[in-house]
């Protein structure tokens, strides 16, 4: 049971970050908005397959001004990534965008900070705080031996922090990613003792697919697990739609939200005597579709396979030529190999239909 530690809420659009609101899954485009109709397919892309929050890149004047058609093509909320230039903030407000992502220490100056601040209050559009152990200020790691640690790191986001605090503006969450999933969660770990403000959770530049899935499972997971974290942002080299999904499973898999059906499956042994691989490659895409919290086995072998899974609603084992059904690790039918998945589904739909009736 995972006990979440409490933060302060905020609303980013209309969807609210931290005090026990549900952990929310943000990606990131590709696309320059000046580019406007490609980045609206692309964030409704997202949308579609379950991103609630989407940041994007604002490089130039031209791209902030780009943020108005934008906001105005796409149902979720739009976050502005800027670097640098407060100016870009100040267009991004001004084009309804829904939160910032700037670190006020490298916009300018503090006027430049309170320019931006005075436009996002009247708003209450909130900003995050965004320090990554790969661009620490100088002095901080002049004074912590010259490389990023995570001592460097939280105290780098506490100025960042004091001067938002100062200027009397509370809306903000923050992260602090590292690529070194030790050094990332020690961080996060740190700073999640020293502020009140919700924490988005990232490893930075994770890397392809496989990797970064299994850096940010470790990563996120990590600090998950204890309590830490209230929006996530898996970041992977490649298409933004498996950021989504790789989200959705480190907080399915963790209990903490419940996006549909899962299905677990054996890895197969010397019992097997099915073309499991396959089997299960199939039982995964028919179950996409089903939003009920169902979970369903696909098992090698009769001897163990019920056993193994019995915490299972619904599964199946292979066996020779032939294969059975069980539910919650009981059988209930035998039928050839060739009608075992048809007659999986069957099942669960008779199941799913009593469940409306009911
Ligand atoms: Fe092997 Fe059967 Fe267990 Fe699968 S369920 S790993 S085939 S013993």
């Amino acid at each position: 049971m995972i006990v979440r530690k409490p933060t302060n809420g905020i609303y980013v659009g209309t969807v609210k970050i931290g005090d026990y609101a549900p952990v929310s899954i943000q990606s990131m485009i590709t696309t320059d908005p000046v580019h406007t109709e490609k980045a609206i397919a692309e964030i409704n892309r997202l949308a579609e397959a379950g991103c609630e929050l989407v940041r994007v890149a604002v490089p130039t004047m031209a791209s902030a001004k780009a943020l108005k058609a934008v906001r105005a093509g796409i149902d979720i909320p739009l976050i502005a990534d800027i670097h640098f230039d407060y100016k870009l903030a100040l267009e991004a407000i001004e084009n309804n965008v829904d939160g910032l992502r700037i670190n006020p220490g490298n916009i300018g100056g503090e006027d430049k900070v309170l320019a931006v601040i005075e436009k996002a209050k009247p708003k209450q559009i909130p900003i995050r705080i965004g320090v990554n152990a790969g661009s620490l200020p100088k002095h901080i790691l002049d004074a912590h031996g010259g490389h990023p640690t995570a001592d460097g790191m939280v105290e780098t986001a506490l100025e960042h922090v004091r001067i938002l605090e100062k200027l009397d503006y509370r809306q903000m969450k923050l992260s602090i990613k590292a690529t070194e999933v030790p050094l990332m969660v020690e961080a996060y770990r740190k700073l999640s003792d020293k502020i009140p403000y919700p924490l988005h959770l990232g490893v930075t530049e994770a890397g392809t697919i496989k990797q970064g899935t299994i850096k940010s499972a470790m990563g996120i997971g990590a600090l998950l697990l204890d309590g830490i974290g209230d929006t996530l942002r898996v970041s992977l080299t490649g298409d933004p739609i498996h950021e989504i999904e790789v989200g959705r499973s480190i907080l399915s898999n963790l209990g903490l939200r419940n996006f549909g059906a899962t299905m677990i499956s054996c890895p197969t042994c010397g019992r097997c005597q099915v073309n499991l691989f396959d089997m299960a490659g199939i039982v995964e895409e028919r179950l996409a579709s089903i939003k009920a919290p169902i979970k369903v086995a696909v098992m090698g072998c009769v001897v163990n396979g019920p056993g193994e899974a019995r915490e299972a609603d619904f599964g199946i084992a292979g066996g020779n030529g032939q294969g059975i059904v069980f539910r919650k690790g009981e059988v209930i039918k035998t039928v050839p190999e060739a009608e075992l998945v048809d007659t999986l589904f069957r099942e669960i739909d008779q199941y799913l239909e009593n469940l409306d009736e009911e």
